[in-house]
């Protein structure tokens, strides 16, 4: 039996990427896993068809609806908000309504999210976001309302850990490097630049980041949380 065999599992942002290998994920393991979407809503139907898993559409961009597809998905035994946008480029050029826009799918939706899950979420509970190595390291221009937005969810996972600790509740972030990934695809532009700074010349797969997100999930965690999980090919070190 896996670790999250028949537990209520929620995955925000799921459709695509490192969230669909994580709906894949647990899944495979027996779970009952629901997963939402904003604007990919054909991946996500072949998704949840082929895994046997449920699609909604949620705008993790808009507060109220975060909170509500958290409360009507509930009461969940494993919350994972893996939804996240990566804004890059010259802070000087950006546009701010966009960049304030970044700051609410990757740091107010896992707030709100995490905080609504922990309501009904009994005892033994997992919370894990998808951070960033960012959070950590930035490397290079352009990066910095987007590792601001990473820095910001190491401070929840902290904080909330210390408030749902006493019900056993673990809090945790999986802090991916280059990821292949429609976000940062192997072949792309940033290629040589990002393996120019890493010892493992490669992005990671989808399936790898999944496979620390099952285990955090899983019954050999249960001890750990407040802390960041760092999955990046050395980029970080
Ligand atoms: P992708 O762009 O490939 O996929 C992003 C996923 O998030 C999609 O399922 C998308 O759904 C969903 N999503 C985006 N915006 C919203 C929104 N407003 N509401 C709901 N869902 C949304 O990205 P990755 O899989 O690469 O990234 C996943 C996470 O990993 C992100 O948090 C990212 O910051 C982080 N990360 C990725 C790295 C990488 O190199 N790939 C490195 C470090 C961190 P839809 O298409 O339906 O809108």
């Amino acid at each position: 039996m896996a670790g999250t065999d028949g537990k209520r599992v929620l995955v925000l942002g799921g459709s695509r990427g490192i969230g669909a290998a994580i709906v894949r994920r647990f899944a495979a393991e027996g779970a009952k896993v629901s997963f939402t979407y904003s604007g990919s809503r054909e991946a996500a139907e072949r998704l949840a068809e082929e895994t046997g898993t449920v699609a909604a559409r949620t705008d993790n961009a808009e507060r109220n609806a975060v909170i509500a597809r958290v409360r009507d998905s509930g009461p969940l035994d494993v919350l994972v908000v893996n939804a996240g946008v990566a804004m890059l480029g010259d802070p000087l050029e950006q546009d701010p309504d966009e960049v304030d826009r970044m700051f609410r799918i990757n740091v107010h939706a896992p707030y709100h999210a995490a905080v609504e899950a922990a309501r009904r979420m009994p005892d033994g509970g997992r919370i894990i976001v998808i951070g960033s190595v960012n959070g950590d390291r930035v490397g290079f221009p352009g990066v910095a309302a987007y590792a601001l937005t990473k820095s910001a969810v190491q401070g929840m996972v902290r904080g909330l850990a210390r408030d749902f600790g006493p019900r056993s509740i673990t809090v945790n972030a999986v802090q991916p490097g280059p990821v292949d990934t429609d976000m940062n695809p192997a072949d792309g532009p940033l290629r040589d630049m990002l393996y120019g700074m890493m010892p493992m010349k490669r992005h990671g797969r989808p399936e790898e980041v999944a496979g620390m997100v099952a285990w955090l999930a899983g019954p050999e965690a249960g001890f750990v949380t407040g802390a960041m999980h760092t999955i990046d090919g050395g980029f970080g070190a």
